[in-house]
C-alpha cells in the first residue's frame, strides 16, 4: 500500500490476493524460479559484502553478471531476477536509513525463508506481458495459470506486478498489485473538536490531551527481556565457541522479530489515530533527539520518529494534517487551564502537579498534550 503523485493525479495501490492452481509443469517452473531468486539474492548479497570489505563502497552487481557461470538462470523469467536486485537494493536503502528498524539484509535459506518471486508487468504495443483472464493469470514464462478470484479489479486499475509464493503447506498464492487512480483528497477543514494533541510518553508511548494512551505493548517488553537475557549469556560465553555462535544466531533472530513486532505496532497505532482525527498536533524535532538517544536501548521509544512519519502520510492520504509545534514551547510546565507558567527549574517532573495559580490538578503528560493541541490550534488560526 502506498500513494504517490502522478501529474497532479494521486495514485493509490491496491492488492488482490488469489490462490493459484498451476499444472505440474507450471509448478515445476515456479519451483525453479524460487530457487533462482534465492540463488541470485544470496550471490548479490555475498558480492556486496565482499565488495564493501575490499573497497569500502556499497555496490550490488546486476543479475546479468551471473548468467554465464549459472546458465540455469536463463530458464526462468528474467523479470523475477531483476526484481530480486530491486528488492535487495531497497533492503539496503532501508537499512542505511534506519538500521534499528530494518536490520541488515540476510542470506535466504531454503527452509527458513518464504519462497517467492515477483514480476513486473510491461505494456507493449502488442499488449501487456501480464494480464488477467476470466479464470487465470497470464504470466511471462508460465503462460495462463489457473486462479481463483474472490475479487476483481475495478475499471481503471492498472496491473503493476505480481508476486507468486508458496505457503509452508505447499499452496501457491499470487498477490497482484494494481495502481488505482484516485481523486486528490479534499483538504479537511480544521475543527478543534476533531483535533488531538499527542505527547511522547516513555511509559505509554504516547498520551493524548484527553488522557488516552497507546496500548501498552506487553509482548514487546517480554521480547526485550528475552533479548537482555541472551545478551547476559553472550557476555559469559567464549567467543568462537559453538555455544557463542548459537547465541549470536538466537540474538539475531530475536532482534529481527522485535523489529517486526514494533513495525506492526507503529502501523496499527498510526492508522488508528489517522482514522480517528482530522488534525494531529505533536512536538517538532524533540523526537529525533529521543530517537538518537534511545537507538541503543532498542526499545519502542526508538520508534516514535517512525510513528510520526507513518502518521504524517496516513493523514495526508485522507487530506488531513499533522501539525508540528515548536519544541521550545513550554508545554510541560504551563497550566492548560489558566495559562500560568511554572518558573523554569521548578521540579514539575512528577506525574501529577497542582497549579499554584488556579489550583487545577494536572496529570503531567495529559496537560502537556493539551498544551500541544492548543499551540497547534493557535498555529492553524494564525
Ligand atoms: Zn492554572
Amino acid at each position: 500500500m502506498g500513494s504517490g503523485e502522478d501529474a497532479g493525479r494521486a495514485v493509490q495501490y491496491n492488492t488482490i490476493k488469489v490462490r493459484l492452481y498451476p499444472t505440474p509443469e507450471q509448478a515445476l517452473l515456479f519451483e525453479k524460479t524460487f530457487g533462482c531468486c534465492r540463488y541470485i539474492w544470496n550471490r548479490m548479497l555475498a558480492d556486496e559484502k565482499r565488495f564493501y570489505l575490499e573497497t569500502d563502497t556499497h555496490f550490488i552487481p546486476t543479475p546479468a553478471k551471473y548468467k554465464r557461470e549459472a546458465p540455469f538462470l536463463k530458464e526462468v523469467d528474467n523479470q523475477a531476477l531483476i526484481q530480486e536486485h530491486g528488492k535487495l537494493t531497497r533492503a539496503f536503502r532501508q537499512f542505511f536509513k534506519s538500521p534499528d528498524t530494518f536490520g541488515y539484509p540476510h542470506f535466504k535459506r531454503k527452509k527458513a525463508d518464504r519462497d517467492s518471486f515477483t514480476a513486473c508487468n510491461h505494456e507493449f504495443t502488442s499488449g501487456p506481458t501480464i494480464y488477467l483472464t476470466r479464470d487465470g493469470i497470464r504470466m511471462t514464462k508460465a503462460g495462463v495459470v489457473r486462479a481463483k478470484f474472490h475479487r476483481r479489479p475495478r475499471s481503471g486499475w492498472k496491473l503493476k506486478r505480481i508476486t507468486v509464493s508458496r505457503t509452508p503447506t505447499g499452496r501457491y498464492d499470487c498477490s497482484i498489485l494494481f495502481a488505482c487512480p484516485v481523486r486528490t483528497p479534499q483538504a479537511v477543514a480544521p475543527d478543534p473538536a476533531r483535533t488531538v494533541g499527542l505527547k511522547y510518553s516513555a511509559a505509554h508511548f504516547y498520551v493524548d490531551d484527553t488522557g488516552n494512551m497507546a496500548d501498552p505493548p506487553h509482548w514487546l517488553r517480554r521480547s526485550q527481556d528475552k533479548l537482555a537475557a541472551i545478551q547476559r549469556r553472550l557476555s559469559r560465553a567464549v567467543p568462537g565457541s559453538r555455544n557463542y555462535e548459537e547465541l549470536v544466531q538466537k540474538y539475531r533472530l530475536l532482534h529481527e522479530h522485535i523489529a517486526n513486532q514494533r513495525r506492526d505496532f507503529l502501523h496499527k497505532e498510526s492508522r488508528r489515530i489517522a482514522n480517528a482525527w482530522d488534525v494531529v498536533c505533536m512536538q517538532k524535532n524533540a523526537m529525533q533527539a529521543v530517537d538518537r538517544f534511545m537507538q541503543r536501548a532498542n526499545g519502542l521509544e526508538a520508534g516514535f520518529g517512525t510513528f510520526r512519519v507513518l502518521l504524517d502520510y496516513k493523514l495526508a492520504r485522507q487530506g488531513k494534517q499533522l501539525l508540528l509545534v515548536d519544541r521550545f514551547e513550554p508545554v510541560a510546565r504551563q497550566c492548560s487551564r489558566c495559562g500560568y507558567l511554572l518558573p523554569e527549574g521548578v521540579d514539575y517532573g512528577r506525574r501529577v502537579w497542582r497549579c499554584p495559580a488556579c489550583g487545577a490538578q494536572h496529570r503531567r503528560e495529559v496537560n502537556a498534550a493539551h498544551n500541544i493541541k492548543q499551540a497547534g490550534l493557535r498555529a492553524l488560526a494564525g
